[in-house]
């Protein structure tokens, strides 16, 4: 059996959705006894999209929230419109469509009237984008002559109760997978289960976390003993450099568990990072490959890669940050305020991906994605709430990491990523340096991005 999991970009548009169809229909025809299921995200932006609209509603921004729902069930419908040619099956998803975003208009009403958002709250909004794009993808490969039968997580996955970074029961969630998944998959059916969700054992719907599809499709895949479990997504792997900065930029091709793990840490967001850990206890291959060039082979994630497999670094970027200053304009700046600050982020589902703490300075510097900033400048204004504070989004910043392979690094690269950091003349904000040494990351402003990782990738030879 193999667990394929399809992420939004992958079914970001009718065209998108094609593709994958005639991925899944190809990989079904080629062996049809060994079984396949498919996990499936939200297409491309609906779940922030979602969020938003539950942020605004929570503030009562009736009217942009009501825009929201309009254009996601536009957006549907008319992925629906172009993609399925067979009236009978077009008007059942249709009609779901709309039920779905209806019952999410309700959704928005309850939340405006509490005028509070909660992270329980947030996760069932959260939850609609799987939903509708698993019954558009089922119904697609219906029409291609499969047997394909849309399934809901929050039916399958069983969770704890810590809302927006569920954790799977796994032996719960093994059960329901081999009583209702299993023998679907033995019959010839291909299930289209929901990533992201999950629902606790009363039936309350959770999500994994942001991007968290993967870990979906890891844990559905260790419950079942899938033989591989493979993540699709928009590059031919896991890569030296984000090809879109450096066109050089080289596939990873084989690595471990470990390597894996920490590059997905460090922001090579083509894998969630909890995604490992299933697959690990029972050492099933993870696979990440290429929807839009299927035939690549992709990265390889196993126990023991090859011993001959070549070593290089990774430079991992990340764009859309905003760096959030707070301090006091005193001297009364203290650990423990910032410590509130960070709590009470996290208490509002907000990531912070780097912060640093300069007591000198009397304040702190967060890192959030830029689509968190509004909320996240909302929710310490609340908290700080005093003119001693000072509170303002400084510039947009963007993240580098240089992420070795155990063995790439005898030369010092990471003294060397320095000291090209140096010579490139870029400005660093922050830096955060693991104590294994073969891992740093610089926060700098985000113009500087392209420049310093082409830089780089030239500088530590990876180009070679
Ligand atoms: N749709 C979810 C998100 O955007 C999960 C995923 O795409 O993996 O975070
Ligand atoms: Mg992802």
């Amino acid at each position: 059996m193999i667990v394929h999991k399809f992420g939004g970009t992958s079914v970001g548009s009718a065209e998108r959705f094609r593709s994958v169809a005639d991925i899944i229909q190809r990989h079904y025809q080629e062996n049809p006894d060994r079984g396949l299921i498919v996990v499936v995200s939200a297409m491309s932006g609906v779940t922030n999209d979602l969020v938003r609209g539950a942020r605004l509603a929570a503030e009562g921004q009736d009217s942009t929230c009501r825009e929201i729902k309009a254009r996601l069930l536009q957006r549907h419908l008319d992925v629906v419109e172009n993609l399925l040619q067979q009236r009978p099956g077009r008007l059942e998803v249709a009609g779901l469509i709309e039920d779905r975003l209806h019952d999410l208009e309700r959704l928005y009403r309850s939340i405006a009237v509490l005028g509070e958002l909660t992270v329980r709250g947030s996760d069932t909004v959260a939850s609609f984008g799987e939903t509708l794009s698993s019954h558009i993808l089922a119904a697609l490969l219906q029409e291609h002559g499969l047997r394909a039968q849309a399934l809901s997580s929050s039916e399958l996955l069983v969770t704890d109760d810590c809302f927006g970074q569920a954790n799977p029961l796994l032996e719960r969630t093994r059960e329901r997978l081999q009583q209702w998944v299993r023998p679907l998959v033995e019959g010839g059916v291909i299930p289209v289960i929901t990533g992201f969700v999950g629902a606790t054992a009363q039936g309350i719907t959770t999500t994994l976390g942001r991007g968290g599809s993967d870990y979906s499709a890891a844990i559905i895949g260790a419950a079942l003993r899938a033989e591989e479990v493979w993540i699709w997504s928009d590059v031919d792997g896991i890569l030296t450099a984000d090809p879109n900065i450096v066109p050089q930029a080289r596939v990873l091709g084989e690595l471990s568990y470990g390597e894996a793990a920490n590059l997905a840490y460090y922001g090579a967001d083509v894998l969630h990072p909890k995604s490992i850990r299933p697959v690990i206890a029972n050492g099933i291959p993870l696979r990440i490959l290429n929807s839009f060039n299927p035939d690549h082979p992709g990265t390889l994630i196993v126990e023991k890669p090859h011993p001959e497999r070549e070593r290089l670094p990774a430079i991992l970027s990340t764009t859309g940050l905003s760096m959030i200053v707070l301090g006091s304009q005193d001297d009364s700046w203290a650990l423990a305020q910032a410590a509130r600050a960070l709590q009470r982020l996290n208490e509002a589902n907000l990531d912070v991906l780097m912060f640093s703490q300069s007591l000198s300075e009397h304040n702190l510097n967060l890192i959030v994605r830029e689509q968190d900033q509004a909320h996240s400048l909302k929710v310490l204004r609340r908290e700080f709430d005093h003119p001693l504070y000072q509170l303002e989004a400084r510039e947009r910043v963007a993240t580098i990491s240089i992420v070795g392979v155990p063995g790439w690094n005898e030369t010092g690269a990471v003294a060397h990523a320095f000291a090209a950091v140096g010579r490139q003349g870029t400005r660093v904000i922050a830096v955060a340096q693991a104590a294994t040494e073969d891992n740093v990351s610089f926060c700098i402003p985000e113009e500087q991005l392209a420049d310093t990782v082409r830089f780089l990738h030239r500088e530590l030879g990876v180009e070679a």
